[in-house]
């Protein structure tokens, strides 16, 4: 079985469907890993998307605001006047459908997924010393994480050492494979689909064929300018639209 993990998709429909096209023909189930909505101009066109796919899905804290389900006086000014736009636009079913999305860590086929790390949905898991504890605690040999935005990862070796894993292709390739190796403990994070923060400003997302043991990390370019035009129309915030240029 072979799976395609999405995180941070973002209502960003445009990238979501430049991920599925490329990915379309190599995997067999689909999982998110939350933020499906929250700073993109397309909450229902994702959330749309994501159901017909029946994909396997955990909340994320965009959820959660988005939503109504918490308050969203964590957020910073952008992320929040984002968090009301949503508000204001979801479709009811859709609004009950991200109400009611399960909370991770949830385990799914001999792996497991959580939005920010094991036992907080809320933290940004960007260090060895914070991906330690959730690597520890994993009830299964490898969890996805998304909530960073980073395509990145962990790995904790049978000598019990912590390694940071570049898992990013390079600007110019499409994919790298990570092959798995025995008795390690693998923490790793697909990148975000619809609002990338390491710098490379494409579609990012994973395709996991767990019994092979081997992970596949994509990029994909996707047509930014269209997305940017909707959410200048919307009236999103500017730093939220000048960032996916740069994908930071
Ligand atoms: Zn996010």
């Amino acid at each position: 079985m072979r799976f395609l993990i999405l995180s941070d998709i973002h209502a960003n429909v445009t990238a979501l469907e430049a991920s599925l096209t490329e990915a379309a023909g190599k995997w067999d189930k689909a999982v998110c890993l939350g933020d499906i909505v929250g700073y993109g101009p397309d909450p229902n066109e994702v959330i749309d998307r994501i159901r017909g796919l029946e994909a396997v899905t955990i909340r994320g804290n965009h959820d959660k605001v988005g939503s109504g389900l918490t308050s969203a006086d964590d957020f910073n000014p952008v992320a929040r006047a984002a968090a009301m736009w949503t508000r204001e636009h979801l479709r009811p079913e859709n609004r009950e459908y991200l109400e009611k999305l399960p909370l991770g860590p949830l385990s799914v086929d001999g792996f497991s997924v959580v939005h920010g790390a094991m036992r907080d949905e809320d933290e940004y898991v960007v260090a060895p010393a914070q991906a330690l504890e959730s690597l520890i605690e994993a009830p299964s040999r490898v969890t996805f994480f998304g909530h960073t935005h980073l395509q990145v990862g962990f790995s904790l070796g049978p000598d019990n050492a912590i390694s940071s894993l570049r898992l990013r292709p390079a600007n110019d390739a499409k994919l790298t494979k990570l092959e798995l190796k025995a008795g390690t403990n693998y923490l790793l994070n697909p990148g975000s689909v619809g609002q990338p923060r390491d710098g490379d400003p494409r579609a990012a997302f994973a395709i996991a064929d767990l019994p092979q043991n081997e992970v596949e990390f994509w990029r994909v370019p996707y047509e930014i300018e269209a997305v940017q035009g909707r959410m200048e129309k919307a009236g999103l915030p500017e730093p939220l639209i000048l960032r996916l240029t740069f994908g930071r």
